[in-house]
């Protein structure tokens, strides 16, 4: 995979979408059952069923196989918003692809593609995969950005933090405006689109 040449993508985010899940463990070269369908996003990398009990302040997801690709449940992935991905449930999850898919690619009618490579989605969706989603947001900084979430504990700490926003006066919730303060695009449709800061260039 060349995420790598996505920039601002974080390390475990690149991991993620290049590691080789299914494969044998190399910590545990002679167990049975090594195959590696667990990733940690704090260690940056793919365990397997003896890595496990992990550190539990470390956050783990456990990778699925479907369609012969990899995905991951969209409940487990707490690091990045999954908003536009295109979703499959599986066995009454949420999840969605970690990389591109490779066939059916490029419909050159499709009225509906996906925003990076091109595959034909259902309608309300932007990106066939996470994949997909890290390389168009990272085409534009900010917009990679706004889709990463830091930890649970950086984001208590820096919740309490972002009071000190330059905006005086209104509250987030005026009625009458158009623009959600969320950048995540709350209806996925709209994400595309220009954001069109109406007044204030952050978000
Ligand atoms: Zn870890
Ligand atoms: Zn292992
Ligand atoms: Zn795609």
């Amino acid at each position: 995979m060349q995420s790598s040449a996505v920039r601002g993508t974080p390390q475990w985010l690149r991991g993620l979408l290049s590691e080789e899940f299914f494969d044998a463990c190399a910590v545990h070269p002679a167990e049975r059952k090594n195959d590696k369908n667990h990733f940690c996003a704090d260690c940056a990398a793919a365990l397997c069923r003896h890595c496990l009990p992990h550190d539990p302040s470390h956050n783990v997801l456990q990778i699925w196989k479907y369609a012969s690709c990899f995905v991951v449940r969209v409940d487990d992935l707490k690091l990045f918003d999954c908003t536009g991905i295109q979703s499959h449930t599986v066995s009454d999850h949420e999840v969605v692809f970690l990389n591109e898919r490779t066939a059916r690619k490029r419909s050159a009618c499709a009225e509906n593609p996906c925003a990076a490579c091109a595959r034909p989605l259902s309608s309300g969706h932007d990106y066939c995969s996470l994949f997909c989603k890290v390389k168009h947001l990272g085409e534009s900084e900010r917009g990679l950005r706004c889709a990463l979430r830091v930890n649970r504990k950086a984001a208590a700490a820096g919740e309490e933090a972002a009071g000190s926003e330059p905006q005086n006066g209104k509250r987030p919730r005026a009625s009458s405006s158009k623009a959600g303060p969320s950048c995540g695009g709350s209806s996925g449709k709209r994400s595309r689109k220009q954001l069109a800061p109406a007044r204030s260039p952050f978000c």
